[in-house]
């Protein structure tokens, strides 16, 4: 049964600022915590994922985004698990893509369901799409995601750049032992595609099957590695994350491929971290490595014609964003008992 979404917020004059000044512009909702994947670095090999009730309607993620972009925000990632599973997920990115004053409608994806629903998604309005690709070894590949298939994640790559997205980003987490003999082979990839691929530190998020420490790879030493193999200059460009940039030379000596380095375990970032995470549980956390968060879909549910507590809530909460992160690899235990999968990437 589709609700009836109310009435636009996008007047209000607040904006959400927190207690140290950031301004907050930028969600990342998570549509599902389910996946056709299950990578060792994200999720257990036999993972219970959340009934139907428990997660946010698609019109409920509607609705939390249009109140969000009237408090402000400009740009939104729907994530998940995988949000592209989600049935009917394009009937979300129409209604997102219709928003007036959203800048940006992006998307995180591991690929699979690119092939069938590139050009869809492009036609509803995304601007930009993040794939992750972690091997391009296709026995690899089935050994980190465990049931990925590499061919079609490749098939739905050329899907993308077929369907016109231009700035397609590969997202690779480098383990030790897994991949990490891949980084010039991914990055000759990236730039024989012409596209961009981001490199991320491993987050100790969820109870996996082996210590985060054992297969941690440091992004400084990839950068090491790759300074060594070709020309690179770094990049003023910034999302207000964890990412920094740098742009490295084709065969023509062009300096078009970007290279990010997302390294969460640094606190350089925090302080100018723009952004809230949005669980499927309609949980909105702070941070994604602190525990800090507010219950969102109660009030959904409670106020079905009323964004009024909504508005309240979520500013409110601006009170209680932490300052940074707090991840540690050392501990034996994850920093933070929720999968990636769950607070959405
Ligand atoms: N399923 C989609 C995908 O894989 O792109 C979107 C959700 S996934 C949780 C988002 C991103 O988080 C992916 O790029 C994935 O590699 C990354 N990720 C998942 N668990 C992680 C972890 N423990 N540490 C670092 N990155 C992680
Ligand atoms: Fe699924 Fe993405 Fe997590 Fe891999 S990283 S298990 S594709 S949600």
């Amino acid at each position: 049964m589709i609700e009836k979404v109310p009435k636009s917020t996008q007047s209000l004059p607040h904006k959400l600022i927190d207690q140290f000044g950031r301004q907050v512009d930028y969600i990342r909702l998570s549509i599902t915590d389910r996946c056709d994947f299950r990578c060792v670095y994200c999720m257990s090999e036999d993972m219970t994922f959340l009934s139907r009730d428990e997660v946010l309607s698609l019109e409920e993620c509607a609705r939390l985004v249009k109140v969000f972009v009237g408090l402000g925000v400009s740009k939104v990632r729907i994530t998940g698990g995988e949000p592209l599973v989600r049935k009917n997920a394009l009937w979300l990115f129409e209604e997102i893509g219709k928003l007036k004053n959203l800048n940006e409608l992006v998307l995180t994806t591991n690929g699979s369901q690119l092939e069938k629903q590139a050009q869809d998604l492009k036609n509803a309005g995304v601007k930009r799409i993040n794939i992750s690709l972690d091997s391009l070894e296709a026995t690899r590949f089935k050994t980190i995601t465990r049931t990925g298939e590499l061919d079609k994640v490749l098939r739905g790559i050329q899907a993308a750049k077929l369907a016109g997205f231009k700035n397609i980003k590969l997202n690779t987490v480098l383990m030790r032992g897994f991949n990490d003999d891949e980084v010039l082979p991914l990055v000759d990839f990236a730039i024989k595609q012409a596209i961009d691929i981001s490199f991320i530190e491993e987050m100790p998020l969820g109870d996996v099957n082996h210590t985060r420490e054992s297969t941690f790879v440091s992004n400084a030493d990839t950068l090491k590695l790759l300074q060594s193999k070709y020309p690179l200059i770094s990049s003023t460009e910034t999302t207000g994350g964890p990412a920094r940039y740098w742009r490295v030379a084709d065969a023509k000596g062009k300096f078009n491929t970007k290279i990010g380095f997302i390294s969460p375990h640094s606190h350089n970032f925090c302080e100018s971290c723009n952004r809230v995470r949005i669980t499927c549980k309609g949980e909105l956390y702070l941070c994604l490595g602190q525990e800090d968060k507010i219950e969102l879909m109660p009030l959904l549910r409670a106020h079905p014609n009323d964004d009024q507590p909504l508005i309240t809530a979520i500013l409110n909460s601006m009170a209680v964003k932490p300052k940074g992160h707090d991840f540690d690899l050392r501990r034996a235990e994850p920093s933070i008992i929720r999968f990636m999968s769950h607070t959405g990437g």
